[in-house]
């Protein structure tokens, strides 16, 4: 017979007979099962935090630390899958592991933790039930979030269907990866191959269970990037991939990567162990697969190129403005410009006024700024365009849609020395998801003890909402009084707004604003992170630029006039016969990603969530290696010891009542081997048999649920002895 059906849904426990704690008889008889299951090897641990006997921030990480070090990376709370960073390849996702994982029964106590594990578990809950899926990936820069997100999207491609046009939609949606990490990754000093954006992919599935198509939405590119690097870091891979690939000539990029400007700055222009060129390969074959036409590839090439060269334009001063001193052939004939178009372009700014064009000269400096900025709008538009074309391809028809998976990448919290906009940006974001998870957790519980008539009593958890509240509220919120000072007419300056915050939140428990003082200085604030034990220094100064990330009107004109097709459809508002009608103002940086984050949050909701928490051991991204100190702080704001507090609180186990009953009654003399009565006076007399008191369980309408990991020790045990 076999083990009862833990399933995601209905059981908060995993592998009762995996927890090495407990009697001699308990040790012999999981030792007995280790022996005939596998290479299992370390001891005094669970594979479900929920069985651990003290719940503890150190118990946690002692025991991820133990299973670590006997290369078992995953473990599990309920259904939440924890992943630590091996930093080395493990044979454990090959097709044996696929099988070993496929169709099994969720979470199968006789198996390792595992994410395959988790990736059926949402294959056949999409596919069986016809619900639509979401897995939350969430963890720091190179904690392995786009790795894990990748083993998923294998997983279903492994156990999906194989006719020719099942492959032929396998093969587009996993080409996406080399073609979108090229042009959205980078190295940083954290992670050799880091996703510079957020990204949320839905694999979307026919009514056959069957791979039909995707859709890809991504999130704020880290746009800065193309101009400046720090120390040890790259720009995003594509500009070197296409350096190293035999197209470079033909572009007119002749020299390597350390003599541009926008590529040298970090001083790490090869990354160890990954090659550029090949990497270049595969994305011309994703591009191949994925339907790009050799025209459209080359724009988008084209585009890449004359980015670089961007950077190397010289100014020299001209009367009150700014002049070209070096432009090079190349980049005008990439771009499709002439040189005076483009030089016009980057020295000058006109606006509008009385409806007519009014220019004004721009100095070296203003100029030098004009084309970074151009060279940033440029890369985003030409990032967004690449996978809109790609969703133009991949995307199945809507009719043709039973349900989705949808996996959500995206960055984790970030505290640096210097945080700006961008870090205010993400954080926010990882704010919202870390509320979405408070509500999920609870949610999904409550609900089930609600529908089953059980009493249970909540568990105190610290919930974010008032952190959220303090940056997305209306009126009143950072961004609404950043907006506010973005649109006003008139002098401003982010002393101004810092001013103007400070007053507004004084009493605010999570905000300290800047007075002047050395502690809190004018040019930050302070706001109390949910990442960070106090609080953390976000720079405010630049905010009121980044906010309206205004682009001059010449330079969206110039490259509405550019020859390549690609560049021109990324500028539409560079057309000069929309500039005298009534223009909406575009929603401000802030706005739009506060917008952005509701609409996801929204999109989340509608689906059956899982989680995978990814954890970083160290950070020199070596293998056998944990860094306490650094895990403590990610178990700490992953909440995960409250997270396994709130799971125990409920009922740590939960079967159908019929399951339980065939399973335990050889418990009882009276229920075995015949019994006439009722399954529920069948159970009672199970647990009466164990002398388990009644107020270990609970009876709900179609489960029945055990309070204390214990008490299901208890029932295997005995278990275990009679058979
Ligand atoms: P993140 O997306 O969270 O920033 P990545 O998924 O890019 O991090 O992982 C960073 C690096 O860590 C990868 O390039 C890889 O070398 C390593 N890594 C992550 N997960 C695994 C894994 N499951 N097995 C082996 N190596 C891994
Ligand atoms: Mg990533």
């Amino acid at each position: 017979m076999s083990r009862p059906n833990f399933s995601r849904s209905n059981s908060l426990i995993r592998g009762s007979g995996h927890s090495l704690h407990g009697t001699k008889r308990s040790r012999d008889s999981i030792f007995r099962k280790r022996r005939s299951g596998g290479s299992f090897k370390a001891e005094e641990a669970v594979f479900d935090l929920i069985l651990l006997r003290n719940v503890t921030e150190d118990a946690v990480i002692k025991n991820l630390k133990t299973l670590f070090f006997s290369d078992v990376i995953y473990s599990y709370i309920g259904n939440v899958v924890i992943a630590v960073n091996p930093f080395k390849e493990l044979p454990i996702y090959d097709a044996t592991y696929v099988e070993k994982y496929r169709g099994r029964s969720a979470f199968d106590p006789k198996l390792q933790p595992h994410i395959f594990a988790l990736a059926d578990n949402v294959f056949n809950d999409m596919k069986y039930r016809g619900r639509d899926q979401v897995v939350i990936i969430s963890g720091e820069s190179g904690a392995g979030k786009t790795e894990s997100s990748k083993k998923i999207m294998q997983y279903v491609a492994a156990v999906s269907g194989s006719t020719d046009k099942v492959n032929a939609v396998k093969n587009k949606l996993l080409n996406t990866n080399p073609v979108l990490e090229a042009f959205g990754n980078a190295k940083t000093t954290r992670n050799d191959n880091s996703s510079r954006f957020g990204k949320y992919m839905d694999i979307q599935f026919d009514f056959h269970g069957e791979p039909a198509g995707g859709v890809i939405t991504t999130y704020l590119l880290e746009k800065a990037r193309v101009v400046r690097q720090g120390e040890g870091e790259r720009n995003f891979h594509i500009f070197y991939q296409l350096l190293a690939s035999d197209k470079a000539k033909q572009l007119g990029l002749t020299g390597g990567a350390s003599s541009y400007r926008y590529l040298n700055q970090g001083g790490a222009e090869k990354v160890k162990g990954m090659s550029d060129s090949k990497w270049f390969k595969d994305v011309v074959k994703g591009f191949d697969y994925i339907g790009f036409t050799k025209d459209e590839q080359d724009a988008v090439f084209k585009a890449v190129a004359a980015i670089i060269l961007l950077g190397e334009i010289k100014l020299t001063s001209k009367d009150q403005g700014a002049a070209f001193q070096e432009c090079s052939d190349a980049l005008l004939s990439l771009l499709g410009v002439t040189r005076d178009q483009l030089e016009s372009a980057v020295t000058h700014n006109t606006v509008i006024v009385n409806k007519q064009q009014v220019a004004s000269d721009l100095n070296v400096d203003q100029s030098q700024d004009a084309i970074d900025t151009l060279a940033k709008a440029m890369y985003d538009r030409v990032f967004k365009w690449v996978y809109t074309r790609i969703n133009k391809s991949i995307a199945a028809d809507k009719s043709a849609i039973k349900a989705v998976i949808g996996v959500l990448d995206i960055y984790g919290f970030e505290i640096f020395q210097h945080n700006s906009f961008e870090q205010f940006c993400i954080n926010y974001c990882n704010e919202k998801l870390q509320q979405l998870f408070i509500e999920l957790t609870l949610k999904t519980e409550q609900d089930e003890y609600l529908a089953e008539g059980i009493d249970w009593t909540p568990v105190k958890y610290f919930n974010n909402k008032i952190i959220c509240d303090l940056i997305e509220e209306k009126p009143r919120g950072i961004v609404a009084l950043l907006d506010e000072e973005s649109i006003r007419p008139g002098d401003k300056s982010d002393t101004i707004w810092l001013e103007k915050l400070s007053s507004t939140f004084k009493s605010h428990d999570h905000f300290k604003g800047c007075d002047g003082t050395n502690e809190t200085p004018l040019d930050h604030s302070r706001i109390h992170e949910t990442a960070h034990p106090k609080c953390i220094h976000v720079h405010m100064q630049g905010f009121l630029d980044k906010n309206t990330d205004t682009l001059f009107k010449d330079l969206a004109r110039v490259m509405f006039q550019s020859g390549n097709f690609v560049l021109k459809e990324c500028f539409p508002e560079g057309d000069e016969s929309t500039w005298l009608g009534a223009s909406k103002r575009p929603p401000t940086a802030g706005k739009a990603f506060v917008q952005s984050m509701k609409e996801m949050i929204e999109l989340l909701n509608t689906k059956i969530p899982s989680y995978v928490r990814c954890i970083k051991p160290n950070h020199l991204k070596a293998a056998k290696k944990i860094d306490e100190d650094l895990v403590r702080h990610q178990v700490k704001y992953l909440g995960l010891t409250e997270n396994v507090r709130v799971r125990r609180a409920g009922f740590c186990f939960r079967e159908d009542k019929d399951a339980f009953f065939f399973r335990y009654k050889l418990l009882s003399p009276k229920t075995y081997p015949t019994w006439n009565g009722s399954v529920e006076d069948g159970i009672a007399a199970v647990f009466e048999a164990l002398a388990i008191p009644p107020s270990a369980y609970q009876m709900g309408k179609t489960k029945v649920f055990i309070k204390n990991p214990p008490t299901v020790f208890a029932l295997e045990e005995e278990r275990d002895v009679k058979l």
